[in-house]
């Protein structure tokens, strides 16, 4: 029997200009309904198996990026929202951004758009949930692994 919770996600503006943090709003409400997946908002990393981020990676939040991605617990997914999370998009010459958020952090989905749509937030979180699944199935495949290979050398 399969028993799995609902994926929690945590949103982090790096340095966005808002435009892509009302759109992952906007996914949030009745109107485009991401909880329909049984998805829930969080705010603190310790609950989060999604992380979304919004905006280029600069110099002031490069730390905070990975001490966000650092306090999530494993198995854990990254998708980037909005061209700027991608790749730093329209900033990534401006003189303090590092560039996208696989700057610091490995991320799993890139939805690109400028700003992201609501509808392809969507599309990209049920990857990253079908991403996330993977992940949990290769972590009780890797833990029996262990633990018949532990019993082999008693
Ligand atoms: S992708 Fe466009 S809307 Fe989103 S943060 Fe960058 S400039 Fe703003």
């Amino acid at each position: 029997m399969k028993i799995s919770k609902s994926p929690w996600l945590l949103h982090y503006d790096a340095s966005s200009c808002n435009g892509c943090d009302i759109e992952v709003l906007a996914a949030t409400t009745p109107v485009y309904d991401i909880e329909r997946f049984g998805i829930i908002n969080t705010g603190n990393p310790k609950h989060a198996d999604i992380l979304v981020i919004t905006g280029g990676v600069n110099a002031q939040n490069a730390t905070v990026v990975k001490q966000i991605y650092s306090q999530m617990p494993d198995p854990k997914v990254v998708v980037a929202a909005g061209i700027c999370a991608c790749d730093g998009g329209i900033f990534k010459d401006c003189y303090n951004i590092l560039g996208g958020t696989d700057t610091v952090i490995p991320v799993d989905v890139y939805v690109p758009g400028c700003a992201v749509r609501p509808e392809a937030l969507i599309d990209g979180i049920s990857k990253a949930i079908a991403m996330l699944d993977e992940k949990k199935q290769a972590a009780i495949e890797h833990a029996s692994c262990q633990i018949h290979y532990e019993d082999k050398e008693d």
